[in-house]
């Protein structure tokens, strides 16, 4: 792929201390001592080879307000930016597991007419014992011939849901059967939630980072036609 190749922008949100910026770190390929202390935003521009072609993100960590009043303005200008959006939360804190569903609706008010990737990403999975946001999720059918497995807390409010039957038994109608759980549990593999896909990471660990922004650019071929 050429110079004239489109550019990506991927945004990060999520509330402070998820590790967003140990994410975008990874993703930029510092290591911990070529840190530089940041001021607001930081963005860094990569060209990741996925499925064998090529496609160049420039991943933003969230613009951190710098005075009091200033998050409303910068938040509606990050949920304009992106032609995909990163949502983090720390497995370890449902305050931000919280933050991370309204930062979904807001951003599904603010671009509206647009089918924009989102990924939510469950981080911090490491940290086993202080797990507050289960990974299990539920799993749902929908109308049609598949089920969405969905995070905790996350149900679609505009369509109609029923319950699924349990994780390896046989659906009903099209007698297509139900993945197993334990895919859910690695965080891998979760069906698309209306416009979510899920995943759980571990910054510390590099676990699933780069699955994390090659799930990025799948979504972006996707939905947007992106190279
Ligand atoms: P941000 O405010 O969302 O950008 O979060 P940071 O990336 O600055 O991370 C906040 C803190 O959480 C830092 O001390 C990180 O070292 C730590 N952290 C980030 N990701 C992980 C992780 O996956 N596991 C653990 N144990 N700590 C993490």
């Amino acid at each position: 792929s050429g110079s004239g190749d489109p550019l990506y922008r991927v945004v990060l949100l999520g509330d402070p201390g998820v590790g967003k910026t140990s994410l975008v770190n990874l993703f930029a390929g510092l290591q911990e001592r070529d840190l530089l202390e940041q001021h607001g935003e930081a963005a860094y521009k990569r060209t990741l080879s996925v499925d064998g072609e090529e496609t160049t993100l420039l991943v933003m960590d969230t613009w951190e307000p710098e005075q009091p009043g200033e998050e409303s303005r910068r938040r509606s200008q990050c949920l304009q930016v992106g032609n995909a959006y990163v949502i983090v939360y720390s497995i370890t804190d449902r305050g931000s597991f919280e933050s991370a569903s309204e930062l979904r609706i807001q951003l599904r008010r603010a671009r509206q007419a647009e089918d924009i990737p989102i990924i939510l990403v469950g981080n911090k999975t490491d940290l086993v014992r202080c797990r507050e946001v289960s990974v299990e999720g539920e799993r749902w059918w929908r109308g049609g011939s598949d089920w969405w497995d969905l995070a905790p807390g996350f149900l679609p409010s505009c369509f109609p849901l029923v319950p699924g039957p349990a994780c390896g038994s046989a659906r009903g109608a099209s007698g297509a059967v139900s993945p197993p759980c334990s895919s859910l549990a690695e965080g891998r593999a979760c069906a698309v939630v209306f416009d979510c896909k899920f995943i759980e990471t571990s910054a510390a660990l590099q676990h699933n980072v780069a699955e994390l922004f090659e799930g990025v650019v799948r979504q972006l071929r996707l939905r947007c036609g992106a190279k």
